[in-house]
């Protein structure tokens, strides 16, 4: 079972690449990827693009700054296909840890659903502050998106996050070593350690090949590449 945990759906102009409904048919398919998590500012698009398609699933794109967020985010989410909420504080523009974001990690938190956030870039991306989220609300699963992302900084910083707080979780799209992955399974365990690709902005092969070739043994594998994220967004069946 390959579920890939980080997927955008639609156009990005500034990175030339876009994905849309067919494309992610095909991607899916031709990578071997069985399940997929999928998201996008536009709520309503993604909602259209799981709504058929069982084996995708959606995370609610939140942001504070929008008008009555918490309510809008509810609605979303009481759609079972959508399987979390996708935080991006850069692209947004706020602290991961603002009062603001408090009502969304209960909401996910009584439906035992995870948050999903950008990590790796200055100023509100960074592990350190997202564990801030993590330490106020212990009962929220909370994944670092690219666990880090590119720097050595960042990416020590999400682990040793991972390693202090059980609820937070490490996803592996667009973090460079393979190595980092095996250290992460090694001090957090493999079910908290979760593959991503972060299409189309990485090729979800290329991304796949550092976790295969990281070391893990079979059993550490299948939880990375699958296993913890069937658990994590409970996605079986
Ligand atoms: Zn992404």
């Amino acid at each position: 079972m390959i579920v890939d945990s980080h997927m955008h759906l639609g156009d990005f102009p500034d990175f030339n690449v876009s994905l849309d409904e067919k494309g992610l048919d095909d991607l899916m398919s031709s990578c071997g990827l069985d399940k997929g998590i999928v998201f996008h500012p536009d709520n309503s698009l993604v909602q259209q693009a799981i709504a058929d398609r069982p084996h995708v699933f959606g995370l609610v794109w939140a942001n504070p700054r929008v008008p009555d967020y918490v309510r809008v985010v509810e609605s979303f989410l009481d759609d079972d296909n959508f399987r979390g909420i996708k935080l991006h504080p850069l692209l947004d523009g706020y602290h991961p840890n603002d009062p603001l974001i408090h009502p969304l990690a209960d909401l996910v938190a009584e439906r035992n659903l995870p948050l999903l956030i950008h990590t790796g870039h200055p100023i509100f991306t960074l592990p350190w502050s997202v564990e801030e989220l993590a330490r106020d609300k212990p009962k929220t699963k909370v994944i670092m998106g690219h666990m880090g992302h590119g720097n050595i900084i960042y990416i020590n910083a999400a682990i040793d996050a991972a390693e202090r707080r059980s609820n937070v979780y490490l996803e592996t799209s667009g973090m460079p070593m393979h190595t980092k992955i095996r250290e992460a399974v090694e001090r957090v365990g493999a079910e908290r350690v979760l593959y991503g690709s972060d299409a189309p902005f990485h090729h979800p092969e290329v991304e796949m090949l550092k976790v295969k070739l990281c070391g893990l043994n079979q059993r550490d594998l299948n939880m990375v590449m699958g296993g913890s994220a069937v658990k994590v967004f409970m996605v079986d069946g």
